[in-house]
């Protein structure tokens, strides 16, 4: 299979058409990322990258590293995790507030935000230098020390965090966040800021298309369970209220950020991650969204 004309060709009938969509405007910094910016990686399970566009340029992963983050805290605490945080999509924004209250503080998912401060504040508490040893996670999946954290988006995104604040504030009067609020703010602006290329993003999530085992670095980084469990997540929640139209469109599970990258895998098969900043109204990448669904489509390969 010639990927790359595949790639090409969606590419450049998707381009013509018209993309409303705008960069995040809520974080400075991503608000003025280049929104023509595209690029997509495949990598298969038999060990082939194939890419195209701006497939070997950093851009911020944003919410794509809450199952990151989810994988590591679920190592450490295995099931227990569930206690803290729900397994069940939200219907709603991944900045909303308004189940927090009646849920007395435990955040419906991982995925949305609330969830992955709850998924942050935990790795607070399990480990001795979380920065570090967050990276020393994702390089032990890619083999590969040159992901690092962004200072600037993290500062960015910390000067207008209000929304983030309030959840956090309201988690903690629910006794749901244990550490310091301050503390686990900055975690996760930090791993928020985390930037990668299409091609590394590919490259890390064959962890989740391999039965929880690296392609590249060959680590067994999750269990098989595990993987299945991360992967059922990210189906029915990996988009928030946008979850059910991109199973229904694309049929794979996938998470997306708001700096315009979406991941998605193919258990067995491959994982492929996309990139073009501009967001539709849900905060997911328009043309990614649209991309994937035509390259499903195209190559008739989805998990239904
Ligand atoms: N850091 C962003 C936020 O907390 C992540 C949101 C996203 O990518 N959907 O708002």
């Amino acid at each position: 299979m010639n990927y790359r004309e595949t790639f090409s060709s969606i590419y450049n009938v998707l381009s013509t058409l018209d993309n409303n969509g705008q960069t995040a405007q809520y974080i400075p910094e991503l608000a003025q990322v280049d929104p023509e910016k595209f690029g997509v990686s495949l990598y298969t399970n038999t060990g082939e990258l194939h890419s195209f566009g701006d497939a070997q340029e950093k851009f911020s992963i944003q919410s794509i590293v809450k199952v990151l983050s989810l994988a590591l805290a679920y190592t450490k605490l295995s099931s227990k995790i569930w206690e803290r945080v729900g397994v069940e999509p939200s219907g709603t924004p991944f900045n909303s507030l308004v189940q927090l209250e009646y849920e007395k503080g435990i955040p419906r998912n991982p995925f949305i935000n609330a969830g992955a401060i709850v998924v942050a504040d935990i790795l607070i508490s399990v480990l001795e230098n979380p920065e570090e040893e967050f990276l020393t996670f994702i390089h032990s999946m890619i083999g590969d020390t040159s992901i690092e954290y962004n200072t600037s988006i993290a500062a960015s995104e910390k000067s207008c965090a209000h929304r983030n604040l309030a959840l956090v504030n309201l988690m903690k009067s629910f006794e749901n966040i244990k550490n310091d609020i301050d503390r686990v703010m900055d975690f996760y602006f930090n791993i928020c800021s985390i930037c990668m290329t299409t091609d590394e993003l590919a490259k890390v999530f064959s962890v989740l298309s391999n039965k929880g085992t690296s392609l590249v670095s060959e680590k067994e980084i999750l269990t098989p369970r595990q993987t299945k469990r991360i992967n059922a997540v990210m189906q029915t929640c990996g988009f928030y209220d946008e979850s059910g139209e991109f199973a229904f469109k694309v049929g794979l599970p996938g998470k997306s950020g708001v700096g315009g990258g979406i991941v998605a895998v193919h258990p067995g098969e491959y994982s492929i991650a996309v990139w073009s900043p501009k967001l539709n109204k849900k905060g997911n990448s328009l043309l990614g969204s649209k991309f994937l669904e035509a390259f499903t489509t195209a190559v008739e390969s989805s998990i239904f």
